[in-house]
């Protein structure tokens, strides 16, 4: 029976001479919410009871960008400066980062213990041309994964558009490599792996709780209190080369002093960068549909190869809006 319907609002059940402590006859839904509630319950506290008493393994591991906080993170943790130990660590790979960070990861390899598992789900820069259609409209549009700025007809500029490449390329293949490695279960609701991420004191906002049931993260860096600076002087006292920037290598998230970095040093990947800019505003022109705008990868909205850049800040990405942690470490 259910006590609500024969309470009007001037009543309330001690009025009515009911017991509010006292449960009454539960419907069919409310007795099998219970029950789910204290299955789900059971199974928490039994996979927590399993890893407490050492049946079950908890896992470290390393969400790696290649980037100067997470290869600082790597080798600090090789070298004991942590309370635990890596178990292994999964670098994302989006097939678009410069030659120096595969040079610098495969560097890295000879330098810790654990392994350091590549994985991809495929060709960003071929896939941010793939042409797909609405399901409903059947309109077609340009895959819409990276992110881009646009400027409207009547000459307005619009931020970043959304895009999709930071959470298809990056966090869903190693979150798939951890499930995988780590042998998480069906429906697991108990922490079984720690996910080490290198954020850094200047990036404290990128800081998140994992909506997994299954991990929690961990982001050693700010447990220290370190910055990007302190993870270069820490490279640079124990004698380690100075780690590249991660990040495609045509991410509009760059900072001017990036671009110039990139135009001035890396010749060949300045010219990539030119050109998928280039490639992008015709295919968008060409294959999109409903797009009224015309895509750039500066926020100036010129194509790259006509921007005045103007440095200022030399040694910081612009990734205040990136969604995850997971480019640029
Ligand atoms: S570095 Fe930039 S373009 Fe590459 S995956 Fe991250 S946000 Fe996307």
């Amino acid at each position: 029976m259910n006590n609500d319907k024969y309470i009007g609002e001037a009543w309330t059940l001690e009025e009515i001479g009911l017991d509010p402590e006292e449960r009454y006859e539960l419907t069919p839904q409310e007795k099998s919410k219970k029950t789910r509630e204290a299955n789900v319950q059971k199974k928490k506290e039994e996979g927590e009871a399993r890893i407490a008493s050492g049946e079950d393994k908890t896992y470290n591991v390393l969400s790696l960008g290649a980037g100067v906080q997470s290869t600082c993170l790597a080798l600090m943790a090789e070298l004991g400066e942590f309370d635990a130990k890596i178990d292994f660590a999964v670098f994302a790979d989006t097939q678009a980062e410069p030659q120096q960070v595969y040079d610098h990861l495969n560097w890295l390899e000879t330098q810790v213990s654990y392994p350091i598992y590549r994985v991809t789900k495929g060709n960003l820069t071929e896939d941010s041309f793939e042409v797909k259609t609405h399901m409903k409209t059947g309109n077609k549009y340009v895959n819409n994964l990276i992110p881009m700025h646009g400027i409207l007809p009547d000459g307005k500029k619009t931020a970043a558009l959304l895009r999709k490449c930071t959470f298809d390329y990056k966090v869903t293949p190693i979150l798939r490599e951890i499930k995988e490695r780590t042998e998480i279960k069906w429906r697991q609701n108990w922490i079984s792996v720690n996910q080490w991420i290198g954020i850094s004191q200047d990036e404290l906002q990128r800081q998140k709780d994992s909506p997994r049931k299954w991990l929690a993260n961990r982001y050693p860096l700010l447990e220290r209190k370190m910055t990007r600076q302190h993870c270069h002087d820490w490279m640079e006292e124990h004698g380690y080369p100075k780690s590249p920037r991660s990040a495609c290598y045509y991410c509009t998230f760059h900072n001017d002093a990036e671009w110039v970095n990139l135009r001035d040093q890396d010749p060949v990947h300045w010219g990539k960068a030119v050109a998928f800019d280039k490639r992008l505003r015709e295919a968008h022109r060409r294959d999109n549909e409903n797009m009224k705008m015309e895509v750039f990868l500066h926020r100036s909205c010129k194509p790259l190869s006509e921007v005045d850049f103007k440095p200022k800040d030399k040694d910081q990405m612009d990734f205040e809006s990136e969604c995850e942690g997971m480019c640029g470490i």
